[in-house]
């Protein structure tokens, strides 16, 4: 060992994918390039904590998407490990099964700007900080201070400390609830939405109607 050599630096990214669209493509890539991310693992996940009254696709549908969205980008793949029908996922439970089963692996934990706000509320979220290094999804412009106010001074503490690195993405102007809506209404679908197959899967099995 040379000593400049760096181990593979993994980010895991959870989220409904309800459906998978191509905004959680080009963010994942923001991230993966400014944070040097050899692969990134989309987590689907089947009862979200906190978004337990909403109706979904299917887990294996939304697994099953994410996968064929995914197919030709060998370096981001999909883990079946937060879909967990009978019960929501947590965070915690993934990166300590991640870390055991790849304890060479660096890995990242990539969340959305107003998930990150809102970490304190996630279980054992101490234990995540100290486990993970944590990537943040931003808009650009976007500062910790918006949203300082309400948070927890730990939290805030942590990121103002250089504990969590940003990602400034401009978002895609697309959303899987607009998907949806326009799935049900039988509207047209912008083309740069989502991947094609992803289209055909969702039509093949009337997804949203
Ligand atoms: P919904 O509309 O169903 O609430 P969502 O895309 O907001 O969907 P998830 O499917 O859980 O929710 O998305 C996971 C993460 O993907 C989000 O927390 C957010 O950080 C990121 N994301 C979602 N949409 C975009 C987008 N258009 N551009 C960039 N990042 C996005």
């Amino acid at each position: 060992l040379t000593g400049t050599e760096q181990s593979t630096r993994v980010g895991l990214f959870g989220g409904s994918f309800d459906p998978i669209h191509l905004g959680h493509v080009a963010t994942v890539r923001a991230a993966q390039r400014e944070l040097g991310l050899d692969r990134v693992i989309y987590l689907p996940t089947a009862r979200p904590p906190h978004k337990p009254e909403r109706k979904f696709a299917s887990a294996r549908s939304r697994f099953a998407m994410v996968e064929i969205a995914l197919l030709d980008h060998e370096d981001l793949q999909v883990s079946p490990f937060e879909l967990t029908p009978d019960r929501s996922a947590y965070t915690i439970d993934t990166v300590r099964h991640f870390q055991k089963t790849q304890p060479e692996v660096d890995f990242v934990l990539l969340i959305g700007g107003d998930s990150f706000a809102q970490l304190d509320r996630w279980k054992s979220w101490n234990e995540i900080v100290e486990r993970v290094r944590i990537g943040v999804l931003v808009r650009p412009g976007w500062r910790i201070e918006q949203v300082s106010d309400t948070m927890n001074p730990e939290l805030l503490a942590l990121a103002q400390g250089g504990a969590v690195d940003f990602v400034e993405d401009e978002p895609m102007a697309v959303s899987s609830t607009d998907l949806r809506r326009r799935f049900a209404q039988d509207l047209e679908i912008p083309s740069d939405a989502l991947s094609p197959a992803v289209l055909k899967y969702v039509r093949k099995y009337s997804l949203y109607r």
